[in-house]
């Protein structure tokens, strides 16, 4: 297990998501005015809970969390440090399964899935980030991206993938030839190249320092922008959240608060740190 963006997903028929049990998703709280009607919502997440048994301790990573994503946003994920940032991300992501609760992608429930078709979900539909790179040494920073257009679907070429970050000159580059913000920018294009409708990214400036950090953030953002790829970014730096469309908190396992973000997008360069 390399990466969650390749070797996952090799084993995988492609017809796998098929196997999701067809169900209508059910009306939402018509109380519920978090997302405007006209958009359309990539993630409903309804009472969502997991407990981690750790011999006599129950660990509550989330415990009750509900929340909807719409389309094309860019979502700050942001909490302290064990508030359940990555098991919610997981979990949204086909990696993890809680112990409780609905996770609705559009009309798919996924958190009852077989094994295959989360397999097979996370392949078509999820890029994934994460503070590691987890690029293979021996392969090239195209071939790196290429192992995962090789078994896409309807993939971007890979150079293409590496051109939406800016580094289509480091192609021929191996990952021990390239800093560290630009090989998590090759794996960002590896993570985008198969054009998922949602990227998840776990902390994925949380290796690096902040001039780094902000090119890395200016790639995520051209993405969603010219790709419309809905794109959460975990982060403990609360300064990225003026990039956000929303941003999410986290305490405990909880949601403390939901910020739809009306003023202007800050671009990564203008964040204060
Ligand atoms: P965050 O990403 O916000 O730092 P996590 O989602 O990683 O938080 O963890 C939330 C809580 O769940 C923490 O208390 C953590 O120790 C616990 N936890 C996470 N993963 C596991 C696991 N695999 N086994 C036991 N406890 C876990
Ligand atoms: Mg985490």
């Amino acid at each position: 297990m390399i990466d969650a963006n390749v070797v996952r997903d090799h084993a995988v028929a492609p017809d796998a998501d098929r196997a999701v049990v067809p169900a209508k998703r059910p009306a939402r709280d018509p109380a519920d005015r978090s997302v405007a009607v006209a958009s359309t919502v990539v993630f409903d997440v309804r009472r969502l809970s997991k407990t981690y048994h750790m011999g006599e301790v129950d660990v509550h990573a989330l415990s009750e969390v509900s929340l909807t994503l719409p389309e094309h946003e860019f979502v700050v994920l942001l909490g302290p440090s064990g508030s359940g940032k990555s098991t919610l991300l997981n979990i949204l992501g086909g990696l993890d399964v809680p112990t409780s609760g609905e996770v609705w992608y559009h009309d798919q429930e996924i958190t009852h899935a077989s094994e295959a078709a989360l397999t097979g979900y996370r392949r078509r539909h999820v890029g994934f980030v994460f503070q590691f790179y987890n690029l293979i040494p021996s392969l090239t920073a195209l071939e790196n991206v290429a192992l995962v257009t090789d078994i896409a679907a309807a993939p971007m070429p890979a150079v293409e993938a590496l051109r939406m970050v800016h580094l289509e000159d480091r192609r021929d580059h191996f990952p021990s030839q390239l800093s560290g913000g630009e090989q998590q920018r090759i794996a960002i294009a590896r993570a985008i190249a198969k054009r998922p409708s949602v990227l998840l990214c776990d902390e994925p400036t949380g290796a690096l320092d902040i001039s780094t950090g902000v090119v890395v953030l200016d790639a995520l953002a051209r993405i969603n922008a010219e790709l419309g790829t809905t794109t959460v970014v975990i982060t403990h730096n609360a300064a990225i959240s003026a990039m956000a469309d929303r941003v999410i908190r986290l305490a405990d396992g909880r949601i403390a608060s939901i910020e739809v973000r009306a003023a202007r997008k800050l671009a990564p360069r203008e964040l204060s740190w």
